[in-house]
């Protein structure tokens, strides 16, 4: 069964039945790794989709402001240029709140 291992230099999670002979993130060798508890790795394993959930919703609301962005640089009439600036205040709250998710998330051992 695959193990976890943490880098307690920069923090990089390896998964394998060992730790890696070199880190790929900041290149010290494997006595920087410890091994993880069930509980730590459970932790890590059962946030990573909501991570990639998250990570992928603050792209889309960067799309969003950017489109937005364009609609309010067109101009076409008030009503029009009044709901893309909604629209782009709304992705930012949007995406800042899953920024603070995350944050959390990686607080918290949860990444
Ligand atoms: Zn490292």
């Amino acid at each position: 069964m695959k193990k976890l291992f943490k880098c307690t230099v920069c923090g990089y999670i390896h998964e394998g039945m060992q730790a890696p002979e070199v880190c790929p993130k900041c290149n010290l060798g494997k006595e920087k790794f410890v091994e993880l508890t069930s509980e730590e790795a459970e932790k890590i394993y059962s946030s990573d989709r909501t991570n990639d959930i998250h990570s992928e919703i603050i792209v889309l609301a960067n799309k969003i402001a950017k489109l937005a962005q364009e609609g309010i640089e067109i101009n076409l009439d008030p009503k029009c240029v009044n709901g893309f600036e909604k629209a782009k205040n709304e992705a930012w709250t949007i995406k800042q709140r899953c920024k603070a998710e995350l944050a959390g998330h990686m607080t918290n051992g949860k990444w």
